[in-house]
């Protein structure tokens, strides 16, 4: 067969497969997941096929990918195999092009109801920025092990004359401090250097502006406005997972300003290499400058977080209740602060002093969810640090043994030590089907009775997660 025949002859196959497919799933679900595949490319190895976005290749791998092959081979029993990618972009960066209702889709949210600066004007970077809190000062700040290298990370930024690192890349989880320091930074530089152009936003109101940007066509006035500005924050990036084409503007406008050198800084819930649902290029750019992650508070931080807190209200909080604080609100450093407020609120209503009796009292409900509880999230991350793989694994197809086993073993903590059933596990480990977590469950089990030392292992862990 020629090339052209073969190309021809796997348009036919592909035809029949899809037909198959459709009889099998029906109509809605082929329409909107598996009709917008199209052949890529053929090859000596197989077929490739392509979908419009990353979300859908993802999504098609993990439902839909094996059912295909097993379709395709029956009809074809020489095919070497069916792979997935994500179709090349078609979007040409500088252009209003991009269709902006598809990237609104994209993004789930109706373009007319962001209550954004309108119209078909330019916009001032000043509505463009978001306002920042008065309290988040480096002042207000307070170091600690956990987070004394972003700390240091953004001071550095505020004091060196050059661009020290760039991007500047602050990840952690929620209530530990990354908005803190990101208005602390954008407050230094405004007093001290007004003649700077500093914009911080979040993630989401870029996209919104982004959005509406194409949507009335001033997408070049858009461009031309981040691009003059000399200090760039992006809080929470987290939020432009499979809004691609969002990346990919803020894709451009990252490297032009690296390009003239004015300093980035971006926030995250994760490090880049685990923000697995952005592009690839995206990813790795990210991670070029310096990657500082706050970790989860310690004692101490936490005890010296609300001594700070009450000083600045003026408020004398016996030591007994700070200590009773710190060391039962562990969750995050917002809840933390809410405590302390309310029991400082109720203390001053009631016009009684602060005691630990009445503490306990006011915060019944607050302390009661502190009791430790583990979630999913945390053990995949310790089970994916004591096994050395990346989070993303968790989720990942990755079948070979050094992710699967790690893998395995998260499910089974997991349902070991989190109330969730087998099916919400199984979606937290990147849309798993529930036979696949109890499979993994029993697999651990006989594992732990044959190999002592790995039932060692994981009791260490399951102790360790327990904390
Ligand atoms: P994140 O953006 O990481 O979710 P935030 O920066 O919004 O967290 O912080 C949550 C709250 O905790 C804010 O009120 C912030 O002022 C306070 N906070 C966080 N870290 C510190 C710290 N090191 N010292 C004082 N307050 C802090
Ligand atoms: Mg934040």
């Amino acid at each position: 067969m020629t090339g052209n025949d073969r190309d021809l002859s796997v348009k036919t196959e592909w035809d029949l497969v899809c037909k198959e497919l459709e009889a099998e799933f029906g109509e809605a679900i082929f329409k909107s997941w598996l009709s917008p595949l199209q052949i890529e490319s053929v090859s000596n190895d197989g077929v490739t096929l392509s979908a419009p976005t990353r979300f859908m290749r993802d999504w098609i791998q993990s439902k839909y990918a094996e059912r295909i092959r097993e379709l395709w081979a029956s009809r074809n029993a020489s095919l070497k195999g069916v792979d997935f990618t994500v179709r090349a972009m078609h979007l040409k960066p500088g252009t209003p092009e991009v269709d902006a209702a598809r990237v609104a889709a994209e993004a789930g949210i109706a373009i007319e109801s962001v209550s954004l600066p309108v119209g078909n004007r330019a916009w001032t970077l000043e509505e463009v920025a978001a306002p920042l809190d008065p309290r988040f000062t480096f002042d207000n700040f307070v170091v600690g092990k956990p987070n004394e290298l972003a700390h240091a990370a953004a001071r550095r930024v505020v004091e060196a004359k050059e661009v020290p690192f760039n991007p500047l890349f602050l990840y952690g989880g929620v209530g530990l401090g990354k908005t803190h320091l990101m208005h602390a930074i954008a407050w230094h530089i405004r007093e001290r250097e007004a003649a700077r152009k500093v914009v911080y936003l979040s993630a989401e109101k870029f996209m919104y502006l982004f959005i509406r940007a194409l949507r009335f066509k001033n997408t070049m006035a858009f461009k031309d406005l981040f691009r003059s500005v000399d200090v760039l924050m992006i809080d929470d990036v987290q939020f432009m997972a499979d809004k691609e084409a969002t990346q990919e503007e803020f894709f451009h406008t990252f490297n032009a300003l690296v390009d003239q050198n004015r300093q980035i800084i971006v926030s995250a819930d994760k490090s880049p290499s685990d923000l697995d649902r952005l592009e690839e290029r995206l990813r790795s750019r990210l991670g070029w400058g310096l990657v500082a992650d706050i970790h989860a508070t310690t004692y101490e931080l936490r005890l010296g977080i609300l001594q700070s807190k009450a000083e600045q209200m003026g408020i004398v909080v016996p030591a007994k209740v700070m200590e009773f604080l710190a060391h039962r609100i562990t969750s995050n450093i917002r809840e933390l602060e809410g405590a302390l407020t309310r029991v400082i609120a109720h203390a001053t209503l009631v016009g009684q002093a602060i005691t630990l009796e009445s503490t306990q009292e006011v915060l019944r409900d607050l302390l009661r969810a502190n009791e430790r509880r583990v979630t999913i999230e945390e053990i995949q991350k310790r089970v994916a640090e004591h096994f050395n793989v990346r989070v993303s694994d968790m989720h990942s197809d990755r079948r070979s043994r050094a992710v699967a086993r790690p893998r395995q073993v998260a499910m089974y903590l997991a349902k070991q030590l989190t109330p969730r059933s087998l099916p919400e596990i199984g979606r937290k480990f990147g849309g798993r089907d529930h036979t696949t977590v109890m499979h993994a469950v029993r697999k651990v089990e006989e594992l732990r009775v044959a190999d002592p030392s790995f039932s060692e292992d994981i009791e260490l862990l399951r102790r360790m997660l327990e904390g």
